[in-house]
């Protein structure tokens, strides 16, 4: 006999038949079928059908249900029999007769069918995001990516990686977007800035002799949204010390082979090892550099990865050079010496690696000696003092015995994306921001009012004329 109080997930029924269970969940669908009243009961981990038959007394009550209203059912777990049996959910081998229930909290109509694969506006999805993630799919793809950033976490550990936090409030680190600054309230007038990415403190760390690093990282950059991108978003950030470029891709592409294989065994990885393009040879043969080399592009389930190289150090805008990855990246060590002539022409130690036309993560060997990381600053055109502002605990760290290293940062939303065949990272995280970057649940970006800005030491400049 079970015990009053123990609960029994909808998922472990079918190993359950014959015994009673307490069930607790979301009501979710409900058939009044003339006498019979069934009720398909969801918790976090699937759901099961409960049967309410004439003779039971709770039948009234059953048929009055409101859809989305959290119960607690008690039943005996029965088989199905023949075409009862429903092969589409893993517990359709059994139902539950029902012999108690009780309405924890009963749910008002929500704004939106859960459930229902009609599409609904995106701005209502957010601002009842928690409803939303109701829905099975979104449900699944968070499911999953915890099971992917599970494994990345141990194949890392096996092999002597070491997890390390790293700050959220911090300076400026240059990845080619604008910052989110934060307003210092003991220091008025000054901002941390939120990181674009950890790439400092991951090579200050090497410098700090941990040789094997990664962060399940949360990276912050302003610039536009789209299906892709986020202004938060996350990236498994690693780095390795006394490691060759070689070292770096065969890591990662063990990595996400073994992760393929082993949580998506339907998908199909097409070549292996990952063919392998230099970024010239990419731009002259597809006219990207982060070419779809699926045989079928409309097949989600083929999975072509590949890793581009050698991408120029510097591209030039405006007769200006700016840093094609970012400005830490290491040139190849031929091409050291073009460095003084032909800047732009220099290759450097950057990869990228790439998944059915989209970047998934980029990354490089680093520049570890002092003088060659000021000429790199020069050549970007930071002056000397505004590199010893910036930048100068990384020139001051090179000094003490920075061993080489390099890493790479594959982006999780937009693997996940592509692994779950959605078509918008915002389907694989939590509590995504709109296109435009708005939280219609939580409000944000919220106007300051008057007392927090004076506290901050901030005027605005003019009447707000773009409220959120
Ligand atoms: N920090 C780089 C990025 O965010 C990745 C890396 O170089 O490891 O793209």
């Amino acid at each position: 006999m079970t015990d009053k109080h123990s609960r029994t997930f909808t998922a472990d029924t079918p190993q359950k038949i014959g015994e009673t269970v307490n069930l607790y969940g979301w009501v979710h669908a409900k058939r009044n079928m003339g006498q019979i009243v069934f009720v398909d009961l969801r918790d976090g981990f699937g759901r099961v059908q409960v049967v309410f038959d004439t003779q039971n007394s709770f039948r009234e009550q059953a048929e009055g249900l409101k859809p989305e209203s959290v119960v607690k059912i008690t039943g005996q777990v029965v088989e199905r029999q023949g075409k009862a049996i429903n092969a589409k959910i893993p517990t359709g081998k059994v139902e539950i007769q029902a012999t108690g229930l009780e309405i924890l909290n009963e749910s008002e109509t929500p704004p939106f069918e859960i459930g229902q694969d009609k599409a609904v506006d995106e701005e209502l999805r957010l601002k009842y995001r928690y409803l939303d993630l109701r829905h099975d799919r979104i449900h699944a793809n968070l499911l999953m990516r915890h099971q992917v950033v599970n494994f990345i976490r141990n194949f890392l550990n096996e092999r002597k990686f070491t997890e390390i936090e790293t700050p959220i409030l911090t300076a400026p680190t240059p990845e080619g977007a604008r910052d989110y600054m934060v307003p210092s309230r003991k220091y008025a007038g000054s901002f941390y800035a939120l990181p674009q990415s950890p790439q400092q403190y991951k090579q200050l760390l090497m410098v700090a002799g941990f040789e094997r690093y990664y962060q399940i990282a949360r990276c912050m950059r302003d610039e536009d949204s789209r299906g892709d991108r986020q202004p938060e978003f996350t990236q498994l950030d690693l780095e390795m010390s006394f490691v060759t470029e070689e070292d770096v891709l065969q890591l990662t592409e063990e990595l996400v082979t073994q992760l393929v294989k082993t949580l998506y065994p339907d998908k199909k990885l097409l070549q292996q090892p990952f063919p392998r393009l230099t970024y010239a040879e990419a731009l002259k043969k597809y006219k990207s550099d982060k070419p779809d080399l699926r045989q079928d592009k409309n097949n989600p389930d083929e999975l072509a990865f590949a890793f581009i190289t050698d991408f120029p150090l510097f591209n030039k805008e405006d007769g200006k050079l700016n840093s094609e990855h970012h400005p830490f990246t290491a040139p190849k060590p031929d091409q050291i010496k073009l460095l003084d002539t032909v800047p732009e022409k220099v290759l450097s130690t950057s990869y990228d690696l790439v998944l059915n036309g989209y970047e998934i993560g980029s990354g490089s060997l680093r520049i570890h000696e002092p003088a060659l990381q000021q000429k790199v600053f020069e050549i970007l055109g930071i002056d000397a003092k505004t590199a010893q502002t910036k930048f100068g605990h990384m020139l001051e760290a090179f000094k003490y015995g920075a061993p080489p290293h390099g890493g790479i940062a594959p982006g999780i939303d937009r693997l996940m994306m592509l692994l779950q065949n959605e078509p918008n990272i915002r389907e694989v995280i939590a509590f995504p921001k709109t296109d435009k970057g708005r939280d219609p649940m939580m409000g944000s970006p919220i106007p300051a009012d008057t007392d927090t800005l004076s506290e901050l030491g901030l005027q605005l400049k003019q009447t707000r004329n773009s409220k959120p």
